[in-house]
């Protein structure tokens, strides 16, 4: 059984964060979607409100789990029994920081880790953008996954 680990802030879940773990959930036989939090940034959504959410959205695919974590990823993924990391690209900038990340994973670790591409239609999707969007009293919706797809 090949389990992954998608993990990230998700301050907020994108379409583009669904986008990529959809697109790992055809790779994988599990994806551990793990949100990753340091005490000393807390973000603007609470890490329960996170986890709620996203578990909403896949409420119905028992191929997916929600999980909160603290501390380094590999070791996130290795209590998880996860030997894969998958990371979303969108752009240069994006493939740099990853690289750095994925080569350190690497080095302390043999879990391995995957890149996919962002779709271009989703390129631009930040949570950043969504929380200025937020901020400025703009409604957000189209970029954020529907919670009820029945
Ligand atoms: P982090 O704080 O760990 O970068 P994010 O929640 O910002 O966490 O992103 C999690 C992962 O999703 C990262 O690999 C990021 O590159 C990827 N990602 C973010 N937005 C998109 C998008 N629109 N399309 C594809 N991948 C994305």
């Amino acid at each position: 059984m090949k389990t992954a680990v998608f993990p990230g802030s998700f301050d907020p879940f994108t379409i583009g964060h669904k986008d990529i773990a959809d697109r790992a959930l055809k790779l994988f036989d599990r994806v551990i979607i793990g949100i990753g939090y340091n005490i000393n940034k807390p973000g603007k959504n609470s890490i329960e409100e996170r986890v709620l959410s996203i578990a909403k959205i896949y409420a119905d695919d028992p191929k997916v789990e929600v999980l909160a974590y603290s501390g380094l990823t590999v070791e996130f993924a290795k209590k998880v029994d996860a030997k894969f990391i998958v990371r979303g690209i969108r752009e240069v900038k994006d493939f740099e920081y990853e690289r750095n990340l994925a080569d350190t994973n690497a080095a302390i670790s043999d879990i391995e880790t995957i890149f996919l591409p962002a779709r271009p239609e989703y390129g631009f999707v930040s949570s950043s953008m969504v929380r200025e969007l937020i901020a400025n009293g703009y409604d957000p919706s189209e970029f954020l996954p529907h919670t009820d797809n029945h």
